[in-house]
């Protein structure tokens, strides 16, 4: 049997795995000599055991823990269940990974009627004692018995309207004995300690399973089966009297990663009272005013704690009667400046490498540049200042719960999430806003906390704001009311709400980004690409650092009002020589914009795939549009619908697309290649380094590409021809079909280069339609048939295999192909991983996706080396 109990001191950081984030942590702050109390960790192992066993607890588990809990009183000078000398206990969830305020905390635990009174006597402090206890049953009976708190805030405030008091600090010993006598006409807690115990731990393995700890989980993707510690902790009180406190500290601002020593604090108050956000804490300097020795022990910590763990901390503490005690210290959540701030900065002092600063880095934090952000000089109707929780600007329609929020964000409008003060439960709400703004809380709050996590801009503490939930009203001092359905701007960096849509400036890098970027440069072997049509996100893609071209779509090129009429033109063309009419107009537009486009990525790559998409794409439906057509094309309406019909298709992306166009449209291809060659030869003329590298669609077999190849050499070769001028070119296929994955080694000899389409790739592999898993999606996830949406996240296992057969079969057969991937995941993170392991040469995604993309090929190949 493997032990199950570790005490504070037979751990380290690095048993994250067996004894959570928190328990490890604890567990090294203790071996570090700093002043934790003292207690001890059931496993995350017995967690598991639990469940597998049908939510039991181990035989011997109990008396595994009291031999431990022995221990521990002997080390606090106090007994579990003694009413002459009381130990209490704050008993905590613990995951391996980081879940914020999503599994369940029991504090005070071990009080009854006879240990509250000991407690009274020997502290000299009735009102504290009585407090803690009314504290302890509300919680207890909350958490372990299902009770809703609401029952018992509710009966607070009715006891303190009945008595004429106002705030918590306005309620004596008896007042809150009086409060624990309602309390227990309805709850009926068990008294003895043992069994209070008991019912904790197993409330707090069960709190894996609440829908918001699995949202969580869902939203964040961690593993199901990891399972969740218990912490055993001695308590300490901030709320002990004027001398004591409870505060949450960073070693470095978390909002914009300056190196200052940032924390809150509230006097006469417990750690959960901060958290929880209710009063609105104090800047710690507070502290240095009213108790400068403790404060200089804070700060030392902190310090300490940064430099053993070479991470920005985020630290809990309690001082009890001028005593200071540490609770908690993990690496602190930050925004994404923030994020990229610490990293660069902990390079320069020689705390971590340019390796390491690459892995803090993720994903969110970098589109943290990329966001919007109210423009400075617009004009504002600023109605109601808080605290700059979580930066950026976003503006949206105001709700009142979560459950709007998400009705509204699901009919396409964006929302502002107002609230008093925001909980997990809310997290769902949070997540479908465009911002959060609310009435209490500071810096550390869990709205603060949680909006900055997941890069939604936020304010909170805005205290002159009065919430009206029924009515659906806030109001600010000044007596205007914002209501359900009204439109705000919040700008999260300064803290302003403003009324109305304020424009919004583009995102920002800074000094330190680029700094980051260059080390991704320097850190990763996979080159970066873009998907672009146009010169404008051609010119944002070079902005951004993208490597060249890996997919234009050319049919984009074909919408725009002139075109498309021409488009349509050549679609009903009856004779070839109609058609080739039509195609010569284009060509003129598909040349123009390929010349812009060779000038922009000038010396770059630029991938050029043929037409692809079904024709009857491009023509009108409805009858309005027909007639209208009919006349522009000088043709009878009726053989218009006649064209059209017959263009229809059950299954068109199964269909007449792709490089089928090539086989039965020969001229449409030979239109293409002429405008791309002369474009390239012009921009040569004009100095320009133009590569063009032409892509065949949707490719079964090799004899397709033969065929089309010969049209593209011949076109190019009667360019280049004509002209006299030397373009390096290459010819290579998509591989988004499984017969083509399949037959890479066929396709090898005839290509050179392979570029994996995964959207159509992973549609054709599943046979699910890319453009209607919308419906179903959702439940599979939720069901957990499929861990992520695969038109999101490459699934690995079958769409990544068919790749791996493709690159290896056909490396087999011919070495120099570069391979890439432009379908969507070729800016997905995970995906990044994936096709770096599995040595492609380049990945090609959106422009904005570009900067993560340098990054997430950097982390792939950081990961590697430490491997
Ligand atoms: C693909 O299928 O992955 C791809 C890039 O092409 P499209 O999305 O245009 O079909
Ligand atoms: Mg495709």
């Amino acid at each position: 049997m493997a032990k199950r109990v570790y005490l504070f001191n037979e751990g380290n950081k690095d048993d994250r795995e067996l004894l959570g984030g928190k328990g490890a942590n604890l567990c090294e702050m203790t071996s570090m000599g700093l002043p934790v109390p003292f207690g001890f960790i059931i496993t995350t192992d017995t967690c598991r055991e639990y469940f597998h066993a049908g939510n039991k607890l181990p035989g011997l588990l109990e008396q595994e823990y009291r031999v431990a809990l022995d221990m521990v009183e002997k080390k606090m000078g106090a007994r579990f269940g003694d009413p002459s000398n009381p130990l209490l206990f704050s008993v905590r969830s613990g995951a391996p990974v980081s879940m914020p305020g999503m599994m369940n905390t029991i504090l005070n635990l071990g009080l009854n009627d006879e240990i509250a009174a000991g407690l009274a006597e020997k502290t000299g402090n009735a009102r504290f004692a009585y407090d803690s206890y009314r504290r302890f049953i509300s919680m207890f009976a909350d958490v372990v018995m299902g009770v809703p708190g609401e029952k018992f805030e509710h009966e607070i405030e009715q006891y303190k309207q009945a008595n004429g008091k106002e705030l918590d600090v306005d309620m004596t010993a008896e007042d809150w004995q009086a409060i624990i006598a309602i309390y227990k006409t309805i709850v009926d807690f068990p008294e003895d300690p043992f069994t209070q115990l008991k019912m904790a731990v197993e409330a707090v393995f069960q709190s894996w399973h609440t829908p918001r700890a699995i949202f969580y989980r869902e939203m964040n993707n961690i593993a199901d089966t990891l399972g969740t510690a218990v912490n055993v902790q001695a308590m300490v009180f901030g709320n002990f009297g004027e001398d004591s406190g409870s505060g949450v500290a960073f070693t470095r601002n978390p909002s914009t990663g300056e190196r200052q020593f940032f924390g809150e604090i509230l006097f006469n108050a417990a750690g959960e009272d901060v958290v929880a956000g209710i009063r609105t804490p104090l800047p710690v300097e507070a502290l240095k005013e009213r108790m400068p020795e403790v404060y200089d022990e804070l700060y030392r910590t902190q310090e300490l704690l940064e430099k053993h763990y070479r991470d920005m901390q985020d630290m809990e503490f309690t001082i009890q009667q001028g005593r200071f005690y540490m609770l908690q210290t993990r690496s602190g959540k930050r925004t994404g400046r923030a994020a990229v701030k610490i990293a660069v900065e902990m390079v320069g002092e020689n705390l971590i490498t340019e390796g390491e600063a690459l892995m803090r880095v993720s994903p969110e934090h970098v589109e943290a540049f990329l966001h919007p952000t109210v423009d400075p000089r617009a004009k504002k109707d600023i109605v109601a200042t808080g605290l700059p929780a979580s930066p950026g600007g976003a503006t949206g329609e105001i709700v009142f719960s979560a459950e709007e929020a998400e009705e509204v964000a699901k009919a396409g409008r964006p929302v502002i999430l107002v609230r008093r003060e925001t909980t997990p439960e809310d997290i769902h709400g949070m997540k479908v806003a465009a911002g959060i703004l609310t009435e209490l809380g500071g810096m550390t709050s869990h709205a603060a906390v949680v909006a900055r996590g997941m890069g939604v801009c936020a304010i909170t503490g805005c205290g002159s704001l009065s919430i009206n939930y029924a009515d659906g009203i806030a109001t600010t001092e000044d007596g205007v009311e914002m209501k359900r359905g009204d439109t705000i701007t919040l700008d999260g960096t300064s803290g302003e709400v403003m009324l109305g849509d304020i424009p919004k400036a583009e995102a920002s890098s800074s000094d330190d980004f680029q700094t980051l970027l260059s080390w991704a440069d320097k850190h990763r072997r996979l080159k970066v690409r873009a998907n672009a049509e146009t010169p404008e996100d051609a010119a944002k893609a070079i902005e951004l650092g993208a490597e060249g071209i890996g997919l234009c779509r050319t049919e984009h090129m074909f919408f725009e009002a002139e075109r498309i009429e021409k488009m349509r033109a050549m679609i009903l063309s009856e004779t070839k020589k109609e058609r080739k009419k039509y195609l010569k107009e284009l060509r003129k537009f598909q040349r123009d914009d390929m010349f812009e486009l060779f000038k922009v990525m000038d010396g770059l790559p630029v991938t050029i795939r043929l037409l692809d998409p079904p024709l009857h794409e491009f023509l009108p439906h409805g009858e309005d549009d027909m007639q209208a057509l009919a006349k522009a094309v000088d043709k009878p309406v009726e053989k218009v619908r006649e064209i059209t019909e017959s263009l229809s298709e059950v299954n068109p992306m199964l269909g007449f697309r792709g490089c089928r166009l090539s086989i039965m449209f020969p001229e449409i291809t030979e239109m293409q290649v002429q405008a791309i060659m002369s474009a390239a030869a012009d921009a040569v003329e004009a100095g320009y380094k133009a590569m063009p590298e032409i892509m065949i669609p949707l490719v079964v077999n090799v004899r397709e590409i033969r065929m089309i190849t010969e049209i593209i050499d011949k076109g190019v070769q009667k360019v280049l021809r004509e002209r006299l001028v030397s373009v390096p070119y290459k010819v290579g296929t998509m591989m988004e079909t499984p017969r083509a994955t399949l037959g890479a080694d066929r396709l090898a000899p005839e290509v050179e280069f392979m570029s994996f389409g995964t959207n159509d790739l992973t549609q054709m592999t599943y046979g699910f339609s890319r453009d209607d898993v919308g419906k179903f999606i959702p439940s599979y996830i939720e069901k957990k048939l499929v861990e992520d949406d695969p038109f999101v996240t490459l699934d690995q296992r079958a769409v990544g295999r068919l790749m791996e057969m493709a690159v290896s079969e056909s490396r087999k057969v011919k070495k120099g192909i570069k391979y890439g991937i432009c379908g969507e995941h070729g800016g997905d993170p995970r995906s990044i991983r994936f096709c770096h392991n599995l040595g492609l040469d380049y990945v090609s995604c959106s422009p904005f996706r570009v900067p993560i993309a340098r990054i997430a090929a950097a982390q792939a190949h950081v990961e590697q080396q430490d491997d």
